[in-house]
């Protein structure tokens, strides 16, 4: 099978450090299968969409040669297609439109992490329907078991870790395990490599492969690069964007999150020489079990 590995960012903003690492795991990693490396553009959220965001993403992939491989592909123009396929869910008794919010329903199961959220015998009946609905799946008690070939063996009682889980906001926007589950199955993606922030999600994104009936890929989830307060690198976290203009310098930094040293012929190396040298020598197993890198210890 020939691997096909992505990068999928949502323009909300530009990128940081910490999504550039990303960016460049997920691509070297691929290339060193000699596979595929393909750009997805999450902007299914379009309020969280923000102007010029897009734009300034493919100028940061361009001024760090990050060559993806064939079209970029958009998820919006999928929106229709992704609340079919949700609307089937609830035809099959998998899924249910549901009216609670959030704040409800941490209410009704008394539970302030609304973790393992029960909604149907609260309000999926007819007569609480009132105004507009989400769609959920219905979160049986399925027990999600899979090996992220960093962090190991991950295990999640669906119905104990994520409850009944939205797959269409009561905005109708598709959600993002949704519309990144079709995603991927739509470009055909082998293996995911990404952030770690979401590994607790995957156990969501393997229960709808398996109820649509799709193949589940590989995981590799990437430590995060957090601030000096511990937090994760992000816009609300005040993140700068990825300067474009000192690329040969900030290259050889990412390798270093990435546990590689680049040698020193390569310093002052225009990235895609970095990037040809890491696609050899990385061995993502140095990352082992690692969650956070500190962005002020490199
Ligand atoms: N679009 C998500 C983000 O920018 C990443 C989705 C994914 O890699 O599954 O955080």
């Amino acid at each position: 099978m020939t691997y096909i590995g992505r990068f999928a960012p949502s323009p909300t903003g530009s990128l940081h450090i910490g999504s550039l690492v990303t960016a460049v795991g997920s691509y070297i990693h691929a290339k060193q299968f000699g596979g595929k490396w393909v750009l997805r553009i999450e902007d299914i959220d379009q309020i969280r969409t923000a102007p010029g965001a897009t734009d300034s993403i493919l100028k940061t992939l361009d001024a760090y040669q990050l060559e993806w491989d064939g079209e970029i592909r958009y998820q919006s123009p999928e929106t229709k297609h992704y609340i079919k396929v949700a609307e089937k869910l609830i035809l099959q008794g998998l899924a249910f439109k549901c009216s609670c919010s959030r704040k409800k329903l941490k209410m009704v199961n008394n539970d302030s992490n609304a973790i393992g959220i029960r909604c149907q015998s609260n309000c999926w009946t007819e007569e609480n329907q009132l105004g507009p609905t989400s769609i959920r799946v219905i979160a049986d008690s399925s027990n999600i078991n899979f090996v992220d070939y960093l962090q190991g063996i991950q295990k999640c009682n669906l119905f104990n870790c994520m409850g009944d889980y939205v797959i269409v906001r009561r905005d109708s926007v598709p959600s993002y395990h949704l519309a990144t589950v079709l995603s991927d199955d739509l470009q055909g993606i082998t293996t995911i490599v990404r952030g770690i922030d979401l590994l607790e999600l995957t156990a969501i994104h393997i229960h709808l492969q398996q109820i649509l009936r799709l193949q589940t890929p590989n995981y590799l989830h990437l430590p995060v690069i957090v601030n000096s307060k511990g937090q994760k690198l992000s816009k609300q976290t005040g993140a700068a964007p990825v300067d474009n203009t000192d690329t040969t310098n900030i290259a050889v930094k990412v390798l270093n999150y990435l546990g590689l040293q680049a040698p020193k012929e390569l310093i002052g190396s225009q990235p895609k020489e970095l990037w040809n040298w890491a696609i050899k020598n990385w061995d993502p197993k140095i990352l082992n079990n690692k969650k956070q890198l500190k962005i002020d210890t490199l």
